[in-house]
Protein backbone atom coordinates (compact mmCIF):
# COMPACT_ATOMS: atom_id res chain seq x y z
CA UNK A 1 0.00 0.00 0.00
CA UNK A 2 1.50 3.61 -0.92
CA UNK A 3 2.22 6.01 1.71
CA UNK A 4 -0.59 8.29 1.04
CA UNK A 5 -3.29 5.25 1.20
CA UNK A 6 -2.06 4.27 4.71
CA UNK A 7 -2.22 7.89 6.04
CA UNK A 8 -5.70 8.16 4.73
CA UNK A 9 -6.63 4.43 6.30
CA UNK A 10 -5.10 5.94 9.78
CA UNK A 11 -7.38 9.24 9.59
CA UNK A 12 -10.19 7.90 8.85
CA UNK A 13 -9.64 5.39 11.83
CA UNK A 14 -8.95 8.27 14.12
CA UNK A 15 -12.12 10.30 12.92
CA UNK A 16 -15.02 10.24 15.50
CA UNK A 17 -18.38 9.16 13.70
CA UNK A 18 -20.04 12.36 12.27
CA UNK A 19 -16.49 14.10 11.20
CA UNK A 20 -16.10 14.13 7.50
CA UNK A 21 -12.87 14.35 5.75
CA UNK A 22 -11.68 16.63 2.87
CA UNK A 23 -8.72 15.79 1.11
CA UNK A 24 -7.05 19.56 0.60
CA UNK A 25 -5.84 18.71 -2.93
CA UNK A 26 -3.65 21.81 -3.83
CA UNK A 27 -0.45 21.06 -5.97
CA UNK A 28 -1.15 17.57 -5.74
CA UNK A 29 -1.43 15.48 -9.00
CA UNK A 30 -4.88 13.26 -10.23
CA UNK A 31 -2.52 10.27 -9.23
CA UNK A 32 -2.22 11.44 -5.88
CA UNK A 33 -5.56 12.28 -5.23
CA UNK A 34 -6.89 9.00 -7.20
CA UNK A 35 -4.70 7.05 -4.22
CA UNK A 36 -6.12 9.27 -1.13
CA UNK A 37 -9.83 7.99 -3.41
CA UNK A 38 -8.52 4.29 -3.54
CA UNK A 39 -8.53 4.48 0.58
CA UNK A 40 -11.48 5.96 1.10
CA UNK A 41 -11.51 9.95 0.34
CA UNK A 42 -15.29 10.92 -0.29
CA UNK A 43 -14.51 14.32 -0.48
CA UNK A 44 -11.99 16.58 -2.46
CA UNK A 45 -11.10 20.14 -1.68
CA UNK A 46 -9.24 22.13 -4.16
CA UNK A 47 -8.20 26.27 -4.26
CA UNK A 48 -7.60 26.34 -7.68
CA UNK A 49 -9.88 26.46 -10.23
CA UNK A 50 -7.53 25.39 -13.12
CA UNK A 51 -6.08 22.47 -10.84
CA UNK A 52 -9.53 21.67 -10.07
CA UNK A 53 -10.64 21.45 -13.72
CA UNK A 54 -7.42 19.30 -14.63
CA UNK A 55 -8.77 16.96 -11.48
CA UNK A 56 -12.71 16.75 -12.25
CA UNK A 57 -11.86 15.36 -15.36
CA UNK A 58 -9.67 12.97 -15.03
CA UNK A 59 -11.88 12.03 -11.60
CA UNK A 60 -14.86 12.95 -12.25
CA UNK A 61 -17.95 12.41 -9.78
CA UNK A 62 -16.75 9.50 -7.66
CA UNK A 63 -15.87 11.68 -4.95
CA UNK A 64 -17.59 15.01 -4.15
CA UNK A 65 -15.73 18.23 -4.75
CA UNK A 66 -15.64 21.28 -2.17
CA UNK A 67 -13.78 24.53 -3.10
CA UNK A 68 -11.87 25.93 -0.24
CA UNK A 69 -10.02 28.57 -1.54
CA UNK A 70 -10.84 32.12 -2.32
CA UNK A 71 -13.29 32.27 -5.58
CA UNK A 72 -13.13 35.34 -7.81
CA UNK A 73 -16.02 36.47 -9.23
CA UNK A 74 -14.64 35.80 -12.88
CA UNK A 75 -14.35 32.41 -11.76
CA UNK A 76 -17.50 31.24 -10.80
CA UNK A 77 -19.28 30.45 -13.97
CA UNK A 78 -16.61 27.40 -13.79
CA UNK A 79 -16.57 26.68 -10.33
CA UNK A 80 -20.84 26.15 -10.08
CA UNK A 81 -19.89 23.10 -13.03
CA UNK A 82 -17.41 21.28 -10.25
CA UNK A 83 -18.40 22.35 -7.22
CA UNK A 84 -20.57 20.29 -4.76
CA UNK A 85 -20.16 22.93 -2.29
CA UNK A 86 -18.65 26.73 -2.03
CA UNK A 87 -16.79 26.67 1.39
CA UNK A 88 -15.68 30.28 0.93
CA UNK A 89 -18.32 32.50 0.49
CA UNK A 90 -16.59 36.05 2.05
CA UNK A 91 -19.00 38.66 0.00
CA UNK A 92 -22.28 39.59 -1.33
CA UNK A 93 -20.62 40.49 -4.48
CA UNK A 94 -19.55 36.86 -4.76
CA UNK A 95 -23.28 35.67 -3.42
CA UNK A 96 -24.65 37.91 -6.21
CA UNK A 97 -22.44 36.04 -8.60
CA UNK A 98 -23.16 32.68 -7.55
CA UNK A 99 -26.95 33.22 -7.08
CA UNK A 100 -26.96 34.41 -10.93
CA UNK A 101 -25.26 32.07 -12.48
CA UNK A 102 -27.01 29.18 -10.96
CA UNK A 103 -29.73 30.54 -11.84
CA UNK A 104 -29.22 30.42 -15.40
CA UNK A 105 -28.13 26.71 -15.09
CA UNK A 106 -31.01 25.82 -13.01
CA UNK A 107 -28.59 25.39 -9.92
CA UNK A 108 -29.04 25.81 -6.36
CA UNK A 109 -25.53 26.00 -4.70
CA UNK A 110 -24.57 25.08 -0.91
CA UNK A 111 -22.46 27.42 0.38
CA UNK A 112 -20.46 27.87 3.68
CA UNK A 113 -19.39 31.42 5.03
CA UNK A 114 -15.96 31.60 5.70
CA UNK A 115 -15.20 33.62 8.88
CA UNK A 116 -12.27 35.45 9.45
CA UNK A 117 -11.48 33.99 12.59
CA UNK A 118 -8.36 35.53 14.20
CA UNK A 119 -9.44 38.84 12.52
CA UNK A 120 -6.40 39.73 10.38
CA UNK A 121 -6.41 41.94 7.52
CA UNK A 122 -4.58 40.23 4.95
CA UNK A 123 -7.35 36.87 5.46
CA UNK A 124 -10.57 36.58 3.62
CA UNK A 125 -13.82 35.94 5.41
CA UNK A 126 -16.47 37.69 7.26
CA UNK A 127 -15.84 39.32 10.36
CA UNK A 128 -17.22 37.24 13.55
CA UNK A 129 -19.47 40.67 14.32
CA UNK A 130 -20.45 40.94 10.63
CA UNK A 131 -21.62 37.03 9.75
CA UNK A 132 -25.41 37.03 11.45
CA UNK A 133 -25.97 40.35 8.79
CA UNK A 134 -24.17 38.71 6.34
CA UNK A 135 -26.67 35.35 6.27
CA UNK A 136 -29.52 37.71 6.54
CA UNK A 137 -28.88 39.42 3.19
CA UNK A 138 -28.47 35.98 1.69
CA UNK A 139 -32.33 35.11 2.40
CA UNK A 140 -33.22 36.98 -0.71
CA UNK A 141 -30.85 34.53 -2.90
CA UNK A 142 -32.62 32.04 -4.19
CA UNK A 143 -30.33 29.73 -5.87
CA UNK A 144 -27.80 29.84 -2.58
CA UNK A 145 -28.19 27.64 0.09
CA UNK A 146 -26.18 28.33 3.97
CA UNK A 147 -25.01 24.68 4.93
CA UNK A 148 -22.56 26.09 7.80
CA UNK A 149 -19.82 27.92 8.31
CA UNK A 150 -15.69 27.55 8.08
CA UNK A 151 -12.35 29.39 9.11
CA UNK A 152 -8.73 28.64 8.89
CA UNK A 153 -7.43 30.75 11.67
CA UNK A 154 -4.31 32.03 12.26
CA UNK A 155 -1.34 29.21 11.56
CA UNK A 156 0.43 28.54 14.90
CA UNK A 157 3.05 25.99 15.58
CA UNK A 158 0.91 24.71 19.06
CA UNK A 159 -2.85 24.02 17.89
CA UNK A 160 -3.67 24.80 21.38
CA UNK A 161 -3.49 28.56 20.50
CA UNK A 162 -6.02 28.12 17.95
CA UNK A 163 -8.79 26.46 19.88
CA UNK A 164 -10.20 30.30 21.05
CA UNK A 165 -10.79 31.39 17.19
CA UNK A 166 -12.40 27.57 16.96
CA UNK A 167 -14.09 28.28 19.89
CA UNK A 168 -15.57 31.46 18.76
CA UNK A 169 -16.26 29.93 15.05
CA UNK A 170 -18.62 27.25 17.22
CA UNK A 171 -20.66 30.11 18.68
CA UNK A 172 -21.15 31.29 15.60
CA UNK A 173 -22.11 28.46 14.10
CA UNK A 174 -24.43 27.68 16.98
CA UNK A 175 -25.98 30.55 17.08
CA UNK A 176 -26.78 30.59 13.45
CA UNK A 177 -28.41 27.88 13.58
CA UNK A 178 -30.90 28.79 16.47
CA UNK A 179 -32.37 31.93 14.37
CA UNK A 180 -33.81 29.19 11.91
CA UNK A 181 -33.19 31.29 8.85
CA UNK A 182 -34.62 30.92 5.75
CA UNK A 183 -32.24 29.16 3.31
CA UNK A 184 -30.04 28.38 6.15
CA UNK A 185 -29.21 24.53 7.20
CA UNK A 186 -26.70 24.52 9.47
CA UNK A 187 -25.05 21.51 8.51
CA UNK A 188 -21.27 21.99 9.14
CA UNK A 189 -18.72 23.61 10.92
CA UNK A 190 -15.76 23.16 8.71
CA UNK A 191 -12.48 23.83 10.69
CA UNK A 192 -8.74 22.25 11.70
CA UNK A 193 -5.93 21.45 9.05
CA UNK A 194 -3.08 19.20 9.26
CA UNK A 195 -1.70 20.78 12.61
CA UNK A 196 -5.25 21.60 14.41
CA UNK A 197 -7.54 19.25 13.69
CA UNK A 198 -7.76 17.22 16.79
CA UNK A 199 -8.41 20.96 18.64
CA UNK A 200 -11.34 21.69 15.66
CA UNK A 201 -13.07 18.56 16.64
CA UNK A 202 -12.90 18.99 20.69
CA UNK A 203 -14.53 22.05 19.40
CA UNK A 204 -17.02 21.05 17.18
CA UNK A 205 -15.89 20.68 13.86
CA UNK A 206 -17.76 18.25 11.50
CA UNK A 207 -15.43 18.26 8.61
CA UNK A 208 -11.86 18.34 8.34
CA UNK A 209 -9.22 19.70 5.56
CA UNK A 210 -6.73 17.68 5.65
CA UNK A 211 -3.31 18.18 3.12
CA UNK A 212 -0.20 17.64 4.57
CA UNK A 213 -0.94 14.41 7.02
CA UNK A 214 -2.39 12.83 3.55
CA UNK A 215 0.09 13.48 0.67
CA UNK A 216 3.27 14.79 2.60
CA UNK A 217 4.84 17.99 3.02
CA UNK A 218 3.78 20.03 0.05
CA UNK A 219 5.99 20.19 -3.24
CA UNK A 220 7.71 23.39 -4.17
C1 LIG B 1 -4.10 23.86 2.13
C2 LIG B 1 -5.35 24.01 2.89
C3 LIG B 1 -5.72 23.08 3.88
C4 LIG B 1 -4.86 21.91 4.28
O1 LIG B 1 -3.66 22.34 4.86
P1 LIG B 1 -2.65 21.30 5.54
O2 LIG B 1 -1.96 22.08 6.58
O3 LIG B 1 -1.76 20.82 4.44
O4 LIG B 1 -3.49 20.19 6.10
C5 LIG B 1 -6.94 23.27 4.53
N1 LIG B 1 -7.75 24.30 4.23
C6 LIG B 1 -7.44 25.20 3.29
C7 LIG B 1 -8.38 26.31 3.02
C8 LIG B 1 -6.23 25.09 2.60
O5 LIG B 1 -5.93 26.01 1.68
Amino acid sequence: MSQIEDNVKAILAELPPGVELVAAAKARTPNEIQEAIKAGVKIIGENYIQEAINAYQIIGRQVKWHFIGHLQRNKVKKAIDIFDLIETLDSLPLAKEIDKRCGQKGKVMPVLIEINSGREPQKFGVLPEDVEDFVRQLASFSHLRVWGVMTMGPAFGDPEDARPYFQETARIFNHLKSLSLPHVEMKYLSMGMSNSYQVAIEEGANLVRLGTVIFGPRPG
